[in-house]
C-alpha cells in the first residue's frame, strides 16, 4: 500500500495478464474510506482485502466502481461482505455490467459480433474463448447504489469519462482526478466497439479528454501505471494519437470492403494472440465507426458482414 497526497492510499492488486496489476484507491472521507474499485474476484481476492484495510484502519464507508471490466468490479461483492459499506456504480455502467457478466449467453452475443465484423468461425470461439476466463471471477454487487455524473460522493464529484468504457466515472476533488482507466500514463486506454456499446466510443472518448483538458486538474491517479502528472498533457497527447491512427485507418482502407477483422491486420500487426486480436477488432472498429462518421469512410453490410471502403 502507497502514502499519496492528501491521505489517499494506493492499493495495488496482482492480474493473472497484462499489466499484471490495478491499482485500487482508498480516499479518506468524514465516516471512513471510501475504496474505488475492487481487483478481480480470485479465491483470494477477500483475504487480500481483508489484510489491506486491516493495514489501512478505520472504517469503510462506501465502495465505489468506476467501470464494469474484470479488474475493476471484479471482487466488489467481496468488498460488499468483508465491509458491509454500501456499493456505488454508476447507473450505465451498472446496466452494462449486468448485460456482460450476468448474462450466461453473452458469449453467444459475442461470437456472433465477431462473425458480423468478419473473424473466421474458429478464430472467433478462440477469441471469445479467451473472453470467458475471467467470467468464474466476477463477483459484482447485484443492485448497488446507482449514481450519475455530477453526483458527489463524500465531496467527491462524479465525472463521466465515456470512450474506454460507456459508463466509465472518474471522482474529482480540489484538483485531484481518481482516473480509473480514462487516462493512463504510459499505456493508452483501450477504445473499442463492442455488441451493445455506444455506438462511437472514440467520439466519446475524445470528448471525454477535452472535458479533461478543461477541468484541467493537478494530478490524476490512474488504474495501471504511476500517477499522471500533468493530465491535460497526456489527454492531449491521447487526442493525437487518435488523430494519427484515424489517418492510419483512412490510409488502410481502399476501394475493396474490408471487414473489421482484416483492417485489424495492417492496423496492428499480424502476429497477435487471440486476447490481443480481440481488443485489436474492437479498437479498430471504433476508428472505422468515427470515420464513418466523419464521411472519410462507408460502411455496408452483405450477407451479414459488415465491411468499410474509404469514401
Ligand atoms: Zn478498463
Amino acid at each position: 500500500m502507497d502514502e499519496l497526497e492528501g491521505g489517499i492510499r494506493r492499493v495495488t492488486l496482482p492480474l493473472p495478464t497484462r499489466p499484471g496489476h490495478v491499482h485500487a484507491y482508498l480516499l479518506p472521507g468524514e465516516d471512513g474510506w471510501i475504496v474505488v474499485d475492487s481487483g478481480v474476484g480470485t479465491p483470494d481476492a477477500k483475504e487480500n482485502w481483508r489484510r489491506e484495510l486491516e493495514h489501512a484502519g478505520g472504517p469503510v464507508q462506501a465502495v465505489f466502481i468506476t467501470h464494469f471490466h474484470p479488474d475493476h468490479v471484479g471482487a466488489a461483492a467481496d468488498l460488499h461482505e468483508l465491509t458491509g459499506a454500501p456499493v456505488h456504480q454508476g447507473a450505465l455502467d451498472y446496466a452494462q455490467c449486468e448485460l456482460v457478466w450476468g448474462n450466461p449467453a453473452w458469449s453467444e452475443r459475442l461470437l456472433d459480433w465477431f462473425e458480423l465484423h468478419g473473424a473466421p468461425h474458429d478464430v472467433t470461439e478462440e477469441l471469445v474463448g479467451q473472453s470467458s476466463l475471467y467470467r468464474p471471477f466476477i463477483r459484482y454487487q447485484r443492485d448497488p447504489l446507482l449514481m450519475r455524473e455530477g453526483e458527489r460522493l463524500d465531496g467527491w464529484e462524479l465525472v463521466a469519462a465515456a470512450g474506454h468504457a460507456d459508463g466509465q466515472q472518474c471522482l474529482l476533488k480540489n484538483g485531484v482526478l481518481i482516473a480509473a482507466d480514462h487516462l493512463l500514463d504510459r499505456i493508452t486506454p483501450t477504445v473499442g466497439l463492442w455488441p451493445a456499446s455506444r455506438p462511437d466510443p472514440l467520439g466519446d472518448y475524445l470528448a471525454a479528454l477535452d472535458r479533461t483538458i478543461e477541468l484541467d486538474p493537478r494530478i490524476a491517479f490512474a488504474g495501471h501505471g504511476e500517477p499522471v502528472t500533468d493530465p491535460a498533457g497526456r489527454a492531449r497527447a491521447l487526442k493525437e494519437h487518435h488523430r494519427l491512427r484515424l489517418e492510419e485507418t483512412v490510409a488502410a482502407l481502399g476501394p475493396e470492403p474490408q471487414t473489421g477483422y482484416e483492417l485489424s491486420f495492417p492496423l496492428f500487426g499480424d502476429d497477435l494472440k487471440p486476447a490481443s486480436r480481440r481488443f485489436a477488432i474492437a479498437e479498430t472498429l471504433s476508428h472505422a465507426e468515427r470515420l464513418v462518421l466523419e464521411g472519410a469512410a462507408r460502411r455496408q453490410e452483405d450477407d451479414g458482414i459488415v465491411a468499410y471502403t474509404a469514401a
